[in-house]
């Protein structure tokens, strides 16, 4: 089922809601201080963190990525959404939740993933070098060195808990995301391979002038 067509099933409270959701939030970009700001804990679980859910995914979706923050569409909330089930390669990924699987991804990730209130839980001692990219950064790509696998605790929309193991692609995108629930973009000092430090700050000059920050 696409997008769209799970839209039509919601109650008609909640899809006013991400109709609402769509026409306000949209991408902040490199500058924006709301990408900054650490997120707060979600508290209650209902009908408007559903939509936010949602319309974060649409945004998602229009902009062709495999992830989304709330602080990259200037939300406080620690949300975020991943979907990388059209990117899939041929990473595992074991769920934790007492049975210690080890599956592939298709088989036991249920694609798109709301992560509420998600942290990582354990990682890897083996550090992966990878390409890296963000909605919120266009144009500008680099290696980063990060945990070949990470296990991340988190809710889903409802308020239930889950536990996840991934590498490949979702684990790097798990990554990626609850980075940006704690204000940390891939292109900091501490995430970017050293070796791309010095173009990638000076791509980022473009956007300081574009979004200067008022201090
Ligand atoms: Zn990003």
């Amino acid at each position: 089922m696409c997008n769209k067509e799970k839209l039509r099933v919601w109650p008609a409270v909640v899809r006013k809601e991400i109709l609402h959701l769509l026409k306000r939030l949209t991408v902040k970009t490199y500058g924006d201080f709301s990408l900054r700001i650490p997120g707060e804990i979600v508290k209650i679980f209902g009908e408007i963190l559903e939509a936010t859910c949602w319309a974060m995914l649409e945004i998602m979706d229009r902009a062709n990525g495999v992830g989304l923050a709330a602080q990259q569409i200037g939300l406080r909330e620690r949300i975020c959404v991943i979907d990388t089930l059209n990117q899939w390669s041929s990473q595992t990924l074991a769920e934790l939740d007492g049975k210690n699987l080890l599956c592939t991804e298709m088989d036991i990730t249920p694609f798109p993933l709301f992560l509420i209130n998600a942290k990582v839980i354990d990682r890897s001692k083996e550090l992966l070098e990878q390409g890296e990219g963000c909605l919120s950064i266009p144009g500008v790509y680099a290696r980063t060195k990060r945990p070949q696998w990470v296990a991340v605790s988190y809710q889903d929309q409802h308020g239930f808990f889950h536990e996840i193991r991934a590498d490949g692609l979702l684990g790097q995108c798990l990554q990626h995301e609850i980075d940006h629930n704690n204000g940390v973009l891939f292109t900091d000092e501490s995430r970017v391979h050293p070796g791309d430090l010095p173009t990638v700050q000076i791509a980022l000059e473009k956007f300081s002038h574009q979004h200067p920050v008022n201090c």
